[in-house]
């Protein structure tokens, strides 16, 4: 009697774990996150575009299919791509000249849609288009550090951008004077660098708090040490996910 009981007991957990099993099975098809469309646009001065962003950082984000990147240094072609990009990821330094492309970088933000600005994207690079720096860097970068040696200081380990990247670490790169523009969008800083040359402590890792979207700063990202590095990769690999409101 007990041992029927008992029987008909793993019977029924038995039903239920099957049960279980194949519900998630089901799910799993609609569960599998679509790759983040991701739009890059480089190409300007100082920097190999091609290699570091283009190869390295392309294949760095498209890692088990986190996202599919769509490469360009062509900012002409941006406008056409924009509908079909859900994260329009900024290292150019060269000039994107076409009043139209601009405006359609703006409704892009204003549609809630994400932007990660890398390195050369953070710099004041267009005397002629001052609300690029101001709405959507919420400041920028007039001048950097000799190449060389410095650590990054994590101060906001608890955000989505910095999981999984160490408190601090060192690396070889420029490092970036940005400042804030108090008259900009505000901006939330994630991580800091101190000069070793003068001792000023500028943000290196930043969220701009653009009022519709999700905007996120990347100060590192001058050649192969900062683009093979681990925290180096986590972070943009955060940086498209979070943005990407994934
Ligand atoms: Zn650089």
């Amino acid at each position: 009697m007990i041992k029927a009981f008992l029987r008909s007991g793993f019977v029924l957990l038995l039903t239920c774990l099957l049960g279980m099993g194949v519900s998630n099975a089901e799910k799993d098809p609609s569960k599998k996150k679509k790759a983040i469309r991701v739009l890059m646009v480089g190409g300007g001065s100082s920097h190999d575009f091609n290699r570091w962003y283009k190869q390295e950082d392309v294949a760095t984000l498209q890692k088990d299919g986190l996202a599919s990147v769509d490469y360009t240094d062509d900012p002409t072609t941006i406008l056409a791509k924009l509908p079909q990009t859900d994260v329009l990821f900024l290292t150019n330094n060269q000039p994107i000249q076409d009043d139209a492309t601009r405006k359609a970088i703006f409704a892009f933000a204003e549609a809630g849609k994400g932007l990660v600005l890398a390195h050369p994207a953070l710099w004041y690079n267009w005397k002629d288009w001052p609300e690029y720096n101001q709405q959507l860097v919420g400041g920028g970068s007039r001048g950097h550090d000799k190449y060389g040696n410095f650590e990054v200081v994590i101060t906001n380990k608890k955000h989505p951008v910095t999981k999984g990247i160490p408190a601090t670490f060192s690396l070889d790169d420029e490092l970036y004077y940005y400042k804030i523009d108090p008259s900009g969008t505000p901006v939330e800083v994630l991580a800091t660098a101190k000069s070793p040359k003068s001792g000023e402590v500028f943000p290196n890792l930043i969220v701009v708090k653009h009022p519709k979207t999700r905007i996120v700063g990347v100060c590192l990202g001058h050649d192969a040490a900062s683009h093979t590095y681990e925290p180096y990769k986590t972070m943009i690999r955060n940086a498209v996910k979070w943005v990407a409101k994934k």
